[in-house]
């Protein structure tokens, strides 16, 4: 989109205070599926589902807003090969791919991650929301807001 600027900074930031980074760093143990120079793909321990993983850039980036295009585009490239691995090998039914970025989205940890939630037919969870309603105002505000 001509009006999305790229994030440019070009960043080898890591913030001592963060869990995510020690992880991805390998400062902290966790159980890796996938690890490369950029990235780190763990099992979260608070699994959603049997083998919910999260994609971690190796960098601090707070989230979505700070996260440089390419770091963010690479994370979603993970994210696909880990989804089509698990569903070869775990026969999973579908996934999610779920990113949370602020508290009021639900973010939780302050360091950027994709949620690769693996669904199986029937496993109870709730990852989807509620519609709503708008009105054709509403609709046509956005539009123009956002041109
Ligand atoms: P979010 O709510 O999008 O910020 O997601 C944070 C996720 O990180 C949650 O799903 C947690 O279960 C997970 N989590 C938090 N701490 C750890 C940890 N030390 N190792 C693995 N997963 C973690
Ligand atoms: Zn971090």
């Amino acid at each position: 989109m001509p009006w999305k600027k790229a994030a440019e900074m070009e960043t080898t930031m890591k913030d001592t205070n963060c869990i995510f980074c020690k992880i991805a760093n390998g400062e902290i143990p966790s159980r890796t599926l996938y690890e490369d120079e950029r990235y780190r793909v763990i099992l979260d321990l608070g699994p959603a589902t049997k083998g919910h993983a999260l994609v971690l850039p190796k960098e601090h980036f707070a989230s979505i807003y700070e996260i440089p295009e390419d770091w963010a585009a690479g994370a979603v490239k993970i994210g696909q090969q880990i989804a089509v691995r698990m569903k070869e090998r775990l026969h999973t039914d579908g996934v999610n791919l779920v990113q949370n970025n602020g508290e009021a989205a639900g973010q939780t940890v302050p360091h950027f991650h994709l949620h690769v939630i693996p669904r199986y037919q029937n496993d109870g969870q709730h990852i989807l929301w509620k519609p709503g309603k708008a009105s054709d105002a509403e609709l046509d505000e956005i539009v123009e807001a956002m041109k």
